[in-house]
């Protein structure tokens, strides 16, 4: 089986480099250097203009946004090779990527939406857990080409339920983070010492991956490593209240978490990591967790 991979960034390009110790991988980034330092680095072949796709069966896409993975169609869409796979990585949008599907679908091609979780961590010891949308043989047909990079790949429904969970999952990290941190800055704001708030916390029942990893170790450390960006969290929270809104429920506090994440996305900065979300709240209380 031949593959390709498209789109080597924080998560694509160990992801890439997994797939290359099963299956022959053919690589391609906006920034073409990053391809030859992929192949370098693992032996994968770059792609030498997209005529090269006509005999790879299975293609990934792992980029910031389901616009993105649809510039990328408009470009490839000529060279697909028919009964071939589209596996799309990206965390995505549900009803756009329906509309990737069908388009696919006339070229003869299978879409299966299978954003992933695990973070960086995850991406570079080959551990993300994937869950994926799309019908369930093509799933099976993916399972090898998804196992050699995920310890764990779920089928969640048809096409954008893979999206849909993902974006509620990265809804409830949004939320957690952002408890975790009002909870700290008025813990703060009362003297009381964090190191042992948390020490606390982490086996008592309000306890969270925010408060047990992110925090401790993104936080009170001031180290905010950028390998989860901010604006990508927002754009997921966005992604989490439209799948809300669209089946009906009403969901309160993903309004109000995602116009948070907006805010801080505009005032701490989108490519900040993630947990700088936590900058925004000690601004407001004139605060620094240490
Ligand atoms: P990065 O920003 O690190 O990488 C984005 C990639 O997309 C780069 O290869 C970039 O190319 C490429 N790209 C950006 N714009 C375009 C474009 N217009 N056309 C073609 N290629 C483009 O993102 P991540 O790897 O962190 O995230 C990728 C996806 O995975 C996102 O949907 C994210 O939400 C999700 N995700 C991220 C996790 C993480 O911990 N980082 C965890 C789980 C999911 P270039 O090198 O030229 O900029």
């Amino acid at each position: 089986m031949k593959t390709a991979f498209v789109g080597l960034g924080a998560m694509g390009y160990p992801m890439a480099g997994h797939l290359n110790t099963h299956f022959k991988t053919l690589v391609w980034n906006r920034t073409a250097e990053k391809a030859h330092q992929h192949s370098n680095e693992f032996g994968t072949v770059v792609l030498d203009g997209f005529a090269m796709l006509q005999d790879v069966d299975v293609l990934f896409t792992c980029l910031p946004t389901t616009r993105e993975v649809i510039e990328v169609l408009e470009q490839v869409l000529p060279y697909l090779k028919k009964g071939g796979l589209w596996i799309d990585c990206t965390s995505g949008d549900p009803v756009k990527s329906l509309e990737v599907a069908q388009r696919l679908q006339a070229a003869e091609v299978t879409y299966l939406d299978a954003p992933v979780s695990g973070g960086t961590t995850g991406a570079i010891q080959g551990t993300l857990s994937v869950m994926v949308g799309g019908p369930r043989a093509e799933i099976e047909r993916a399972q090898p080409v998804l196992q050699s990079f995920a310890s764990k790949v779920v089928h969640v429904g048809e096409v954008g339920s893979g999206h849909a969970v993902k974006a509620v999952n990265n809804m409830l990290l949004a939320i957690n983070l952002l408890s975790a941190g009002e909870g700290l800055v008025a813990l703060a704001k009362l003297g009381v010492n964090l190191e042992a708030a948390l020490e606390v916390i982490n086996v008592s029942s309000g306890r969270s991956n925010a408060t047990q990893n992110l925090i401790p170790q993104r936080v009170l450390t001031r180290e905010f490593p950028a390998t989860f960006a901010l604006g990508l969290l927002a754009k997921d929270a966005g992604i989490a209240l439209d799948v809300a809104r669209s089946s009906g429920a009403s969901t309160p506090l993903f309004a109000l978490t995602e116009s948070l994440y907006k805010a801080a996305r505009d005032t701490v900065g989108a490519a900040e990591d993630h947990t700088a979300v936590v900058k925004m709240l000690e601004t407001w209380n004139g605060v620094v967790l240490k």
